[in-house]
């Protein structure tokens, strides 16, 4: 390809290349991922929950309910075209993981069934043209009761990663959305304020709130925010058994010592969720959003299943911790860097390099580049704290040097004798 067209490619790639809304995870951000990773499945272990992975895309016409066709939520997914099928992709995991209990007869095996999983999910945002129309999630979620025991286990195992990742400033907002009985006159009730204060809405939630009266409670415009502040709170409108659902939550919270806020603006409107709604927040960014979900298996699958879940947003976890400095990575596995040079020698590192990499020793190298300069600067911009020097003499006479890479102090040992050489630096 002549090198004009591949630097046009180049450019266009920020825009054109992906489709719309979507977004790559980059090898730059791969230790905080996995960072991530590793935290839920710690919490997952000490929790019981198992890994379960379900296909990214569903049979559509479970998505396409008459509530959803409704409320238009229908436009938010991508279909695909299948063998004769018509297909969706999952915009989250609340179906997939209903899906799959029923189809595998998980009730049978552990009740109730607590999972994790990991992947993406997919919804367009018509709304705001800035937002991705992808998420990377990792989620917990419990199939099978409807004891508020597991929407707190959800809760706490939410709040143990986001501690295991160090986060600060880690907020709960808890919030109870009622249920079929409760929630109709509520919502007639938020209607009807939301219709008397008008003239105080912004743009978007005059035109909106015919149609979603719950609108206005998210909304985030100044205007909103006043408008809201004296709006009338669900807790008013419980019917008893959310009341005692209620109740038997928050003791549990408080029991466990856990601080919430209570947060009338989350709301969660799909005709499946129900009861719980929480976020877990951090300097103003949702990092995790869960809530019940107990019927939505009735609505797609004519089976009366009770669940909850959770979903942990990787792609705003990795830039928050980045922006906080926080000094996750700080306790990674010491590393060696590998520079070479010369033909001889850059044959020569890959059996000393396999030596070290088969001591448990993290090596890494930048074998593409060839002077000595450049391997020396990506050594310093790995940060590894000690590099090993092989050149034409050293292969000849069956050396390495082992360089501390912060006092530039170094020294000369066997190729036998190089683990044995290279642990001594990283221990001083
Ligand atoms: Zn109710
Ligand atoms: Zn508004």
């Amino acid at each position: 390809m002549p090198i004009q067209e591949k630097k046009k490619i180049k450019k266009e790639e920020k825009e054109t290349l992906a489709p719309k809304g979507m977004c790559d995870l980059l090898p730059k951000d791969g230790d905080l991922w996995k960072e991530i990773g590793r935290a839920v499945f710690g919490v997952a272990e000490l929790h019981n929950f198992h890994f379960m992975e379900t296909p990214v895309i569903e049979r559509a016409e479970f998505f396409e309910t008459k509530q959803n066709k409704e409320h238009g939520t229908e436009k938010h997914l991508y279909f695909v075209k299948g063998k004769g099928e018509h297909l969706a992709l999952r915009p989250d995991y609340n179906l997939p993981f209903l899906r799959g209990y029923i189809d595998h007869h998980l009730g049978y095996f552990a009740s109730p069934l607590k999972v994790f999983s990991y992947g993406q999910v997919f919804s367009i945002k018509h709304s705001n043209e800035h937002e991705k129309n992808i998420s990377r999630e990792w989620v917990f979620h419990v199939i099978g009761d409807n004891d508020p025991i597991y929407d707190v286990e959800i809760i706490h195992a939410t709040l143990e990663v986001m501690k295991t990742l160090k986060i600060k400033d880690v907020s709960l907002h808890i919030n109870i959305n009622g249920c079929r009985t409760c929630r109709g006159a509520y919502r007639e009730k938020i209607k009807s304020f939301a219709g008397s204060k008008k003239g105080e809405l912004c743009g978007q939630c005059v035109r909106g709130h015919e149609k979603d009266p719950f609108l206005f409670l998210e909304c985030v415009s100044e205007k909103c925010i006043g408008a809201k502040k004296d709006a009338p709170t669900v807790l008013d409108f419980l019917c008893q058994s959310c009341n005692n659902y209620f109740k038997n939550l928050l003791e549990l919270i408080e029991d466990n010592g856990i601080l919430y806020e209570l947060t009338p603006s989350l709301i969660r409107k799909s005709e499946g969720s129900n009861r719980l709604a929480f976020s877990v927040r951090s300097g103003g960014v949702e990092l995790a959003l869960g809530g019940r979900y107990d019927y939505l298996s009735e609505i797609a699958f004519k089976k009366q299943i009770a669940a909850a879940g959770v979903s942990l947003y990787v792609d705003r976890i990795i830039p928050l911790i980045q922006a906080q400095g926080n000094q996750i990575l700080a306790k990674q596995k010491h590393k060696v860097f590998f520079i070479v040079v010369g033909d001889q020698a850059k044959k020569a590192s890959v059996r000393l390099m396999h030596q070290l990499r088969s001591s448990g020793i993290v090596t890494m190298e930048a074998l593409g580049k060839k002077s000595l300069k450049m391997q020396l600067k990506a050594a310093e911009k790995a940060k590894a704290p000690v590099s090993v020097l092989l050149g034409q003499k050293e292969v000849f006479e069956e050396t390495a040097i082992v360089r501390d890479m912060d006092t530039g102090a170094q020294e000369t040992v066997t190729f036998d004798g190089l683990v044995e050489g290279v642990r001594k630096k990283l221990k001083s």
